[in-house]
């Protein structure tokens, strides 16, 4: 059977089919228009009857970047996207006549890694997603965990550093603002405008705006000393955030997905150090792998379309 999948995201949002067995049948990418809530419903609700087509699919699962009930009914916040107590599922129903779920982006990440990816032979799994924000899901023995509020997960919100930078979210000095695409380009912009790395200079023509995560990462991959020194300092700071979410948690997994963890390695290693020194009782338990995810950029659609199936069992 298929379901619609949809992911909205702070840039674009994208609509699948989806089978049971996670793959994608049909897909369509829209820009989100997030200055305006009803321009995104327009879009989304757009894109799903594109894809709609001949089949009639069963359900819609949407993965939203922002909070989301622990019903699935309703966009709590969304410091990037205009929703806020909104009733986003009940609004797509009655546009598409389906039903409807919501769930964090970040969750329906770690459940698609869950159902189909890295962590699919795992019970318990922790998925972080590093791009623009850091994201973060958690199942428990096979249980999604959403908490009383719908918002258990946040890893991207851990108060790390006291009396530290804004944060989108309106507290000051969440994890996220030291282990995120957004956190990787800032220092990256400011070695350009201290006139401190040659290569990064050169890749953006002196124009540090122009400065992406992307050059910093096939910098690393080119020998480059600064660009592999930042995804070295991020990698730390991300493998000690994972501490405190495994000390919470214990899962059998950690998985790492988003933009930034294209660089692999470079940015696994550092963080398996850190994680390692900084876990609760390393030398005497376990230590869960932390693994790429492989479920690519459409995993929140996917484990959003996967969510969807449980409005018609
Ligand atoms: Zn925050």
């Amino acid at each position: 059977m298929l379901n619609v999948g949809v992911d909205i995201g702070g840039t674009k949002t994208v609509v699948g089919l989806v089978a049971d067995d996670g793959t994608i049948v049909a897909s369509h990418k829209v820009a989100t228009p997030t200055h305006d809530g009803a321009l995104i419903v327009e879009a989304t609700v757009g894109a799903i009857e594109r894809v709609m087509g001949q089949e009639r699919p069963l359900a819609i699962g949407i993965g939203v970047a922002g909070l989301v009930d622990r019903s699935g009914a309703e966009v709590l916040f969304a410091p990037h996207l205009d929703f806020a107590n909104f009733p986003l599922a009940q609004v797509v129903q009655q546009r598409t006549g389906l039903d409807c779920v919501l769930e964090n982006d970040a969750t329906a990440t770690a459940w698609a890694e869950y159902r189909f990816g890295a962590g699919r032979d795992c019970r318990s799994i922790v998925a972080v997603t590093v791009g623009t924000g850091l994201g973060g899901g958690i199942i428990l023995n096979g249980e999604l965990i959403r908490g009383a509020n719908g918002t258990a997960g946040e890893i991207g919100h851990i108060p790390w550093v006291r009396d530290g930078l804004p944060c989108a979210c309106g507290s000051l000095g969440c994890l996220e603002q030291y282990v995120s695409g957004t956190s990787l380009t800032r220092k990256a912009r400011t070695l350009v405008d201290e006139q401190r790395s040659t290569y990064l200079h050169k890749a953006c023509e002196g124009n540090s705006q122009q400065l992406t995560g992307a050059m910093v990462t096939d910098g690393a991959r080119a020998g480059d000393a600064q660009c592999l020194g930042l995804l070295n300092e991020l990698g730390h700071e991300l493998g000690a955030g994972l501490s405190a979410m495994v000390a919470t948690v214990d899962p059998d997994i950690v998985v790492i997905g988003g933009g930034v963890s294209s660089a692999g390695e470079l940015l696994l290693q550092p963080a398996r150090e850190a994680f390692a020194a900084r876990v609760i009782g390393a030398h005497y338990r376990e230590l869960p792998p932390i693994v790429l995810a492989e479920c690519g950029e459409d995993a929140a659609m996917i484990g959003a379309a996967d969510l969807a199936r449980g409005l018609t069992r």
